[in-house]
């Protein structure tokens, strides 16, 4: 082993270059004679490799940039949200698919589009030890794709309506309501081509805001049109960027030639500067696309779904056609969109299965949840515990074992100490899980059969046969 090293008192960090991966290990220091000195390439401890070595220690105890961990006190409103996304998804007639955290490389560079931003910058995608390239999903629709394909449900019942409850991966500057690792609610309506579609999924959203109880979030609409109109665009849009093109960033004079129109989408300033007088898409469209647009906002304001125009709108999707929307919260700052959805008329077929038609959103939760907290949106907090069993003894100990088993089988949440505490210990543990019904076992309760329920809310307190508690907890209206 080829080695440098840097120390603790008590353990050394050593970094060994051996091999093709070279890589961290922290070995106790008495190892050290044995790996090196005994061998006579020990390197002195350097001040700098010291500092390195606590940089793998604070690795140790954090997680990776751009991902938290979802806490036991927070876990209420994730539970809450997902409930009410599936409940929702379910009336309107879509069932669950669960796909892949990782695929294929090429699905996402076809199925997202290899001239965006996904693709260029923000995928998290290695070799595995089979040397097939991977990457960790940047979004839902590229894998539900492939998964309508893969299961052949063109020929399932039409249209084949799904929706889906995910973790995204995306290596982006992280801020507030912008993540590496982010969860996803999405839906994907496979077949109709009907601009009744496209109001469907927009109208699931407006129901889940609405039952949620979240207020103004602007719903933003736009058409980029087809394939046809857009070849047509395309031709104006060089034409009006063909003099800035010194002052674009060195991805979009890329772009410029393969897919100018990704530059309205570019998030860096210059760019935004030079897009602003640009033509837009929806003055251009053909007239089957307009005429398709023109549906969709009747039938939005039909069903009193408030919405407004934006044509500069284009979505980070290069298979996006047609309608194409946005739900933005004035509050959560330039991470404002708390959802974005369009249509994808192209995707199945350039993913190589028969053309069929496709419409779909994704909803950033964790921008779902900010959201709502800054709306002090009240959601539920979690039940405590129904009832603790204290307890003094041995043979009382085994009686409240098997009481809190009876109790939890009935559907009753119940919980006793496992820590060997004084019953004085177990009590302040039981007023700190907030626990609503208290009983207290000893030798008196073992012989005779007999226990004293007290509430902790009222202060009241009953005296109740073991034989019959479920029957007397069940009657209180606790447990299930
Ligand atoms: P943005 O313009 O904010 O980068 P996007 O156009 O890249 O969003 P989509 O690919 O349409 O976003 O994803 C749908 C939704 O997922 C977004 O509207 C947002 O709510 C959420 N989202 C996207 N990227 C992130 C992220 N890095 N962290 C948290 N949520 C995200
Ligand atoms: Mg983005």
């Amino acid at each position: 082993m080829n080695g440098n090293t840097c120390s603790s008192t008590r353990f050394v960090c050593v970094k060994d270059k051996s091999g093709s991966n070279p890589s961290n290990r922290v070995v106790p220091r008495e190892c050290l004679s044995s790996l090196f000195v005994d061998r006579g390439f020990f390197d002195p401890i350097k001040t700098v490799e010291f500092y390195y070595f606590m940089g793998v220690m604070e690795m140790l105890a954090k997680a990776p940039k751009g991902t938290r961990d979802i806490l036991p006190d927070e876990i209420h409103k994730w539970y809450y949200v997902e409930e009410k996304f599936r409940e929702i998804a379910n009336r309107f007639g879509y069932k669950e698919i669960r796909i892949p955290v990782f695929e294929h490389t090429e699905l996402f560079e076809r199925g997202v589009g290899d001239t965006t931003d996904i693709v260029q910058k923000e995928m998290y995608t290695f070799n595995d030890k089979g040397g097939r390239s991977i990457t960790l999903r940047p979004e839902g629709t590229a894998g539900v794709v492939r998964s309508y394909i893969q299961n052949g449900m063109s020929s399932w019942a039409q249209p084949v309506k799904l929706f889906y409850d995910i973790t995204a991966y995306r290596y982006e500057n992280v801020q507030k309501g912008r993540y590496r690792e982010f969860h996803q609610f999405g839906v994907e309506l496979f077949g109709a081509a009907h601009p009744g579609a496209d109001v469907e999924v927009i109208s699931l959203l407006h129901l889940f805001f609405k039952e949620l109880g979240i207020k103004n979030l602007a719903l933003n609409i736009n058409s980029i049109g087809c394939p046809t109109c857009r070849e047509k665009y395309n031709q104006k849009l060089k034409e009006f960027l063909g003099t800035k093109l010194d002052n674009l960033c060195h991805t979009c004079k890329e772009r410029y030639d393969r897919n100018p129109m990704r530059i309205l989408d570019c998030k860096d300033d210059s760019c935004k500067q030079m897009v602003v007088n640009a033509p837009a898409l929806l003055d251009h469209i053909c007239e089957d696309c307009a005429k398709h647009f023109e549906r969709v906002k009747s039938k939005l304001t039909a069903m009193d779904i408030p919405f407004s125009i934006d044509k500069g709108i284009v979505r980070g999707l290069d298979y996006y056609t047609r309608t194409v929307f946005e739900f933005v919260s004035e509050n959560i700052g330039s991470q404002g969109t708390v959802c974005g959805g369009g249509r994808y008329d192209g995707l199945i077929e350039a993913c190589g299965g028969t053309p069929t038609p496709g419409i779909g959103f994704g909803l950033g939760v964790e921008r779902l949840l900010l959201e709502m907290d800054n709306q002090k949106i009240e959601i539920p907090a979690p039940k405590s515990p129904d009832i603790f069993i204290g307890f003094v003894g041995e043979q009382a100990e085994e009686l409240a074992e098997s009481l809190t088993l009876k109790l939890r089988a009935a559907g009753i949440s119940c919980d006793k100490d496992i820590m060997a505490r004084s019953v004085r210990a177990q009590m302040k543990y039981a007023n700190k899980i907030n626990s609503r019904f208290i009983i207290i076992l000893g030798d008196n309760e073992v012989e005779s059969g007999k226990v004293e329920l007290k509430d902790m809310t009222t202060g009241e307190t009953k005296d109740i046969n073991i034989d019959t508690i479920v029957d007397r907890l069940l009657k209180y209206k606790i447990g299930n």
